[in-house]
């Protein structure tokens, strides 16, 4: 892959601060973290996105980042609470196209936090919803 910031990082080839690593995933620090402690979890392979990543890796990544947020909250960094956040696509605000999961260490009123649009103001009736779980579904 040309030109992937986190291939370089798999290469050593890009200073990095490695939290963790195995023969398919790497953990590092990210370099503007949200709060102390935010680490970025990757596969090894360069994967753009989740509609290429294989599903057992997308289960391996997880799992590296559950360690990641236990050993996180057993330090003295000791966060109030913690987002796991994976952009898919530009639209979600995916900015380096290597699939990577966020583990980000939250603090009371850290002044973080999502924004939700005008279409999180009203609620569906249960016919629209059991409409969308049923088209959902279907595709599964
Ligand atoms: P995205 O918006 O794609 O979900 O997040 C990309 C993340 O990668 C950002 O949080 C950004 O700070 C981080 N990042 C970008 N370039 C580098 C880098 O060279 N090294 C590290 N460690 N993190 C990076
Ligand atoms: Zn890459």
């Amino acid at each position: 892959m040309k030109s992937c910031i986190f291939c370089a990082i798999v290469e050593g080839k890009q200073e990095t601060s490695v939290v963790y690593e195995d023969g398919r995933v790497i953990a590092f620090m990210d370099i503007f973290p949200i709060n102390p402690g935010h680490t970025l979890v990757i596969p090894r392979e360069h994967y753009a996105n989740l509609q290429e990543l294989p599903a057992d890796l997308g289960g391996e990544i997880f799992k590296v980042a559950m360690r990641v947020e236990k050993a996180i909250r057993r330090s003295d960094i000791r966060p109030a609470g913690t987002n796991f956040l994976l952009a898919d696509g530009p639209a979600a605000g995916q900015e380096v196209f290597h699939v990577h999961l966020h583990v980000i260490p939250r603090l009371v009123a850290d002044g973080s936090g999502f924004r939700f649009g005008r279409a999180n103001r009203s609620r569906p009736n249960r016919q629209e919803l059991d409409e969308l779980a049923t088209k959902i579904n279907a595709r599964m």
